[in-house]
């Protein structure tokens, strides 16, 4: 295939490999500029003592090779070689009586549980799992990007959704919170409102109840090391490039359109496109000095209509004690709350044990992770700037306040606890600039259902974007399946057939 165009990629994140892996694919020439030492940005793990945290992956999607997200990882990379954990049971939530409720990842068992453990709801649990039901049957048309569809394409995908476009209309009114109080049964209650983000439409609540019904969602053993480190050499293999301690501090534009980047070193490295796979902020008002902005540019940065996820602590506790008897992921309320910071106070954690990974800790012994919610994001990252003893003394007492829930939960944690990790939004920002630390771009809401993928500016020629922040949210599948789609974008720009297969030399 005839060499086309230079392709300068900002972040080795998931979507800088994959939108590279498939510009490869279709013969463009890309180098991807790395600011850290390592690729796989928010898809990262790291090594404490025996221990292997996995700094992301709780659950991955695409896994079923029947359903329509499974190939765009899989042209990538070898889906079939990875050895995934597939859970019966997704979740748990143990209310304050300590009454359980099982999400299992079959719906009759689903149906079943709910209906046994809350009569009184029957009315309304039957409509919700009709309504996972239906949707069962759904194959999303995502094949192409809307802004590379035809006619015939949109008409096609039209005639395909119509039968489930009243239930989305209606479910994308309807939050999770406002389900939940519906409900009667105190128990069914709290796991709703625990489990299912409140502030989400109910619709989003049920694409992840099918996925795991068609184990389509499960874990990879290895996690996200494994999944990083496929792409790159993935990548690599496809004749990509990554510079690695390279981080770009401007983008070079000439007569509005996008030729080049300099680097924080002062190097300047020229290109004919350049697709930004990093923070989309940082991207806009820094690198580009905000001085190309368009209407969904200003929505999404200057509005109230887009509003970043709430942010977390990522605290993980390496446990000289087996906990594979323990459902994987359990919400708890917890009778003491914890303070978090001036934003935040937690009454109820969420534990995930990582005990079906043979990677993540010695034989009999648990790695645990908690997510708390850390809101006020500018405190943590002001007081780790500014005060670095005081930050982490502040790690070290929320981590101290959990392990405390959990003695209080469990029993026997703290005299077993022999490594202690925490990491804050301000650790997020230090290691991939992502915008208030934050670990997945946006809160998927009612305004933002349906709002274009910002894939390029109005007014900027040559310049692209892709990655959590260029979308309405985030994810490992959405940002790999991205890669794909800016590619289709890119290749119809240029007026070259789109391939995702690998060329034959
Ligand atoms: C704790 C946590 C749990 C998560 N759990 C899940 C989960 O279970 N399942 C799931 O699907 N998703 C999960 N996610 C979300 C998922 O990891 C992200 O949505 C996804 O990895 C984002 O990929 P990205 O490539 O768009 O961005 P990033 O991963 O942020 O990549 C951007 C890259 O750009 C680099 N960069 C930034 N600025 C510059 C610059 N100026 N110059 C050069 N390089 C730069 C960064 O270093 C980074 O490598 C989780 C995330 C976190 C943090």
């Amino acid at each position: 295939m005839k060499q086309q165009k230079k392709v300068i990629i900002i972040g080795a994140g998931l979507a800088g490999m994959s939108v590279g892996s498939y510009l490869q694919m279709n013969g463009f020439q890309t180098e991807i500029f790395e600011s850290y030492s390592m690729s796989g940005g928010l898809c990262a793990s790291w090594k404490r003592k025996d221990y292997n945290i996995d700094g992301c992956i709780h659950f991955m999607e695409g896994l079923s090779p029947a359903e329509v997200y499974y190939d765009f990882w899989n042209n990538i990379i070898d889906m079939k070689s990875i050895d995934f954990v597939f859970f019966d049971s997704h979740s748990v939530v143990d209310d304050k009586d300590g009454n359980r409720i099982h999400f299992y990842s079959d719906i009759d068992q689903l149906e079943n549980e709910f209906l046994t453990k809350a009569p009184e709801d029957r009315k309304q649990i039957k409509k919700f799992i009709a309504l996972v039901r239906k949707f069962n049957k759904v194959k999303l048309p995502i094949k192409k990007p809307f802004e590379v569809m035809t006619v015939a394409d949109k008409l096609k995908v039209a005639y395909h959704m119509f039968p489930y476009l009243r239930s989305m209309r209606k479910y994308l009114k309807i939050t999770n919170r406002e389900f939940a109080e519906k409900l009667q049964n105190p128990t069914l209650k709290y796991a709703i409102e625990t489990a299912f983000v409140g502030h989400m439409p109910l619709f989003y609540s049920i694409m992840p109840l099918v996925w795991r019904n068609k184990k389509d969602t499960g874990y990879p053993k290895g996690g996200a090391a494994l999944i990083s480190s496929m792409m790159e050499k993935s990548y690599k293999e496809l004749g990509g490039i990554i510079h690695f301690d390279s981080k770009v501090k401007k983008i070079l534009v000439e007569n509005d359109r996008t030729r080049g980047i300099e680097l924080e070193n002062g190097k300047v490295h020229r290109c004919d496109k350049v697709v930004n796979a990093a923070d989309g902020r940082t991207a806009i008002y820094d690198l580009l000095g905000g001085k190309y902005k368009d209407k969904n540019i200003i929505e999404r940065y200057e509005s109230d209509v887009f509003e970043t996820i709430d942010k977390t602590l990522y605290i993980a506790l390496g446990l000289n004690r087996d906990f594979s008897d323990m459902p994987r992921k359990i919400h708890f309320y917890i009778d003491k709350p914890i303070v978090i910071d001036k934003m935040t106070t937690m009454t109820h954690l969420e534990v995930t044990h990582y005990c079906d990974d043979p990677h993540a800790a010695p034989e009999g012994k648990s790695l645990l992770a908690l997510m708390p919610e850390a809101k006020d994001w500018e405190y943590w990252q002001n007081l780790r700037l500014n005060d670095k003893s005081k930050y982490n003394k502040e790690k070290n007492r929320v981590a101290k306040d959990v392990i405390e829930a959990l003695e209080t939960k469990f029993g026997n944690i703290k005299e077993y606890v022999e490594m202690i990790d925490v990491a804050t939004p301000a650790t997020y920002i230090r290691y991939t600039n992502n915008w208030t630390g934050g670990q997945i771009s946006w809160k998927a809401t009612r305004k933002t259902f349906g709002k274009p993928t910002t894939w390029q500016i109005k007014g900027l020629k040559d310049f692209y974007m892709t990655g959590q922040w260029a979308g309405t949210s985030g994810g490992l599948i959405n940002v790999v399946m991205m890669g794909n789609h800016l590619t289709q974008i890119i290749c119809k720009n240029e007026g070259i057939k789109f391939t995702d297969r690998v060329q034959k030399k």
